[in-house]
Formats: structure tokens, C-alpha cells, sequence
């Protein structure tokens, strides 16, 4: 017997069944005739449409509001051993790429295995599971991994707060080793960072491509690097010939790896960080208050929209921070400038750059308009997976 013919059934409500037609992967709640409370969070169900018609297999939560995260879309089938065959996928595809063993080899939707995330580190990987459903799938994940990447030690680093809202338990596990500091490579520049105590997976991966974008950009100038974190623009900055590089980071242990890393790669002379907040360093920048004179600034704050609720306040602090970011700039001068929430569209964002220009009575020019790098694909159909918006203005 197909395992699916045992799989419980649930009916979308009519004409919901549209946005999954067109690639979405999740149920919302609100989107089930009847949202069973009895079945077990995780566990493999099949959808249909009002009319009975198949839309596809996925785990189900009674417990979020994401209801389901689908696995196949219509009549497919899910295809036996899936975990690894999709794991395959995804890391054959950063191979194709050309990328080795510093990146994102799992991105969640956008690589079939919804709520799963895995970065790799060289001989080390670091794992979110944030659906109830991947996470019932532990032990083939990690199996997988084991035999696909042969890693030294895999972090699982359940502490997102994804987690809760799909009821499970946060904390970190290790399987083999896995030390306090390891670094990530990019185009030839190396950064450490404390991966236990870290932000986040660790890294930013997902700014790779935009940061070897600006190399050219940054020749010969004085860059400006807030939220600097470990230093990832204000390093590439600074072995693409810029001639002044300073970071602003308000975390103290970033900074503290940010320096080091400067040294490692042999730039401590040409860039300086410092502990501070970066709204009071814009706000002193466009007053022409610092004792620096930045022409280049990169603005990479973190996901300033917490939820739709407070998208509207959000949208007013990225105003005002490219505002004073333009308005401390001189003409010729550069803003690379970037939001990191999937709430914010790209016509959003490029609405927030055309006021900020006119506030700040700057002519703007975009040079280019950019998104997430290529480890982080996005899935057609759900916009939640394109989060990065990255814009280069030149200021006339
Ligand atoms: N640009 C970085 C990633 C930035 S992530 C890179 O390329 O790797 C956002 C960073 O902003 C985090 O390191 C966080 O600690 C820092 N941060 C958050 N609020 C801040 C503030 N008000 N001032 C300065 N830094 C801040």
C-alpha cells in the first residue's frame, strides 16, 4: 500500500487552493475547512481542494499558523528517501556554482525541505530546523548530512524564535565537535566569529555576492561600513583598494572579531572599528559632525520589521537612515544600502530610497538594484523567500 493512501486528508476552504497553484508552500490556518487538532505536530498529511482535487503533500502543524508547509505540489508523489535526495539537490546545485564548503547548502522552501537551513563552514555545518515537521525528520537530516558533507561537527542551533511559533523547544545541540570560533571564507578573505554565542547561523552568506560587487566601487575611497558585524564589507572594502575603511557595530563581541579579523587578513592599519550605535553615527555623518569624511557609505542594518504591525515605523527608520546616510555624503559619493526583511518588496524599498533622496535634497542615481545571493535562491510564487533588497546610489 502507498504510504500517501494512509496520509490524513485536509480540505482547503474554496478557491484557496489559487496562491499554492501558483507556487506558494503554505497553508495558513485560516485557509482549512477544519483545522484538525488532534493530528500530530510534523506529521506528513495530503491536501485537496474544495472540490476534492489534489494539491499536494505536507507537513502539518496545529499549532502554527502555518498550517502546512507542502512537499509536492498536485497529484505527485512524495518520492521515497526525499530528505537526501533533496539534500543532494541543493548541494550539487552550490557545487554548480562553484561553491565549496563556505556557504548556504540548505535555504528551507526554496530548496524543497521547508524549515530546514544549513550553512557550511568548512569541516563544520550549522543547522536550523524551524518546521515541527523537519525537526521529526532529525535524524535522516543530520544522516544525510553526515554522508553527503562529511562533517567534522554539525551545531544544531534550534534558538530562533521561528521555533516557538511551531511549539518546539529552543536550544543548541552538538554532534561530533564543534569549537567556540570558526570562520567562514569568501573570495579569498577569511572572518571568525564565535558560533555558539553568535548572531544568527553564524554568517552572512547572503550578502557574498553583493559584497564582491561594490570591490570595484570601493577603490580609492573612505568607506563607512555600519552594522558592521565581523567586518564582511568593511573587509572587502578594504582589499579593494579602499583607502580608509571605519565600521560602526553596536555589539561589543562583534567588534572584537571584526578587529581580529582585520588583522588576520593583514588590513589593521586601513580600517578602524568602533563600538557604537549607527543612528547616532548618521546622525553626526549628516551633520558633518565626525571627525571622518566618509564618500562611501554601506548601510546593512538587521531586519528592522519585527511583524506587519510595526512595518508602517519601520519603513520610516529606513527613511530616515538612508536620509542621513545621503545627506552626510558628498556629490560623487556612494550609498550601498540594504534591507533585510521579506515584509519590505523591492518597489517598497525603492519607494523608501526616493523619499529619502528627496528628504535629504539629494539627486540620486541607481547604479544597480540587487538581491540575496545565489546559495539563497528564490522560490517563484512566495515572495517570503526574497528578503534581500541591496541597492548602489551614486549621489550627483
Ligand atoms: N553587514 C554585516 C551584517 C550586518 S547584520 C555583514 O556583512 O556581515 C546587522 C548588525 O547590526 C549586527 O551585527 C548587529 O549587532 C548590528 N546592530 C544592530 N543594531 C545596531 C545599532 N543600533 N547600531 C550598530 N549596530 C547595530
Amino acid at each position: 500500500m502507498n504510504a500517501e493512501t494512509t496520509m490524513p486528508v485536509l480540505k482547503l476552504k474554496p478557491k484557496e487552493e489559487r496562491r499554492l497553484q501558483f507556487g506558494h508552500c503554505w497553508v495558513f490556518s485560516n485557509e482549512l475547512s477544519v483545522v484538525d487538532t488532534a493530528l500530530k505536530a510534523g506529521s506528513l498529511c495530503k491536501v485537496i481542494g474544495h472540490a476534492a482535487q489534489p494539491v499536494g503533500v505536507g507537513f502539518f502543524n496545529p499549532h502554527s499558523l502555518i498550517s502546512v508547509r507542502l512537499l509536492t505540489r498536485g497529484a505527485a508523489e512524495l518520492e521515497p528517501d526525499f530528505v537526501s535526495k533533496r539534500l543532494k539537490a541543493a548541494i550539487d546545485y552550490r557545487k554548480s556554482l562553484g561553491l565549496g564548503k563556505f556557504c548556504r547548502l540548505c535555504f528551507s522552501e526554496a530548496d524543497n525541505l521547508p524549515g530546514l537551513i544549513v550553512d557550511g563552514y568548512g569541516d563544520y555545518l550549522v543547522v536550523e530546523f524551524l518546521s515541527a515537521g523537519m525537526d521529526n525528520l532529525k535524524a535522516e537530516v543530520l544522516s544525510a548530512l553526515d554522508s553527503l558533507c562529511k562533517p567534522k561537527g554539525i551545531l544544531l542551533k534550534n534558538d530562533s524564535e521561528f521555533r516557538k511559533l511551531e511549539g518546539l523547544a529552543c536550544g543548541q545541540e552538538i554532534i561530533g565537535e564543534v569549537p567556540d570560533v570558526i570562520f567562514a571564507e569568501e573570495d579569498g578573505l577569511k572572518y571568525t566569529f564565535p558560533v555558539k554565542t553568535g548572531q544568527k547561523t553564524g554568517f552572512y552568506y547572503d550578502q557574498r555576492e553583493n559584497r564582491l560587487f561594490l570591490a570595484p566601487f570601493f577603490k580609492g575611497r573612505r568607506v563607512l561600513d555600519l552594522y558592521s558585524y565581523v567586518g564582511g564589507f568593511a573587509l572587502r572594502a578594504a582589499a579593494s583598494g579602499a583607502e580608509q575603511v571605519w565600521g560602526v557595530e553596536s555589539s561589543k563581541t562583534a567588534v572584537e572579531f571584526a578587529e581580529k579579523n582585520a588583522e588576520l587578513n593583514g588590513f589593521s592599519g586601513r580600517i578602524v572599528f568602533h563600538k557604537a550605535d549607527a543612528e547616532e553615527t548618521l546622525n553626526a555623518f549628516a551633520k558633518k559632525e565626525l571627525p571622518e569624511t566618509p564618500d562611501f557609505v554601506v548601510l546593512d542594518p538587521p531586519n528592522l520589521v519585527k511583524n506587519r504591525k510595526n512595518l508602517t515605523n519601520a519603513l520610516k527608520l529606513y527613511v530616515r537612515l538612508n536620509e542621513l546616510a545621503l545627506r552626510g555624503l558628498p556629490s560623487g559619493g556612494f550609498l550601498a544600502t540594504a534591507n533585510c526583511s521579506h515584509h519590505v518588496s523591492r518597489e517598497m524599498f525603492e519607494g523608501i530610497l526616493a523619499r529619502a533622496s528627496s528628504r535629504a535634497g539629494r539627486k540620486t542615481v541607481l547604479v544597480e538594484f540587487r538581491g540575496q545571493a545565489k546559495d539563497h535562491p528564490v522560490l517563484v510564487g512566495m515572495p517570503e523567500t526574497s528578503y534581500l533588497q541591496f541597492a548602489l546610489l551614486r549621489v550627483l
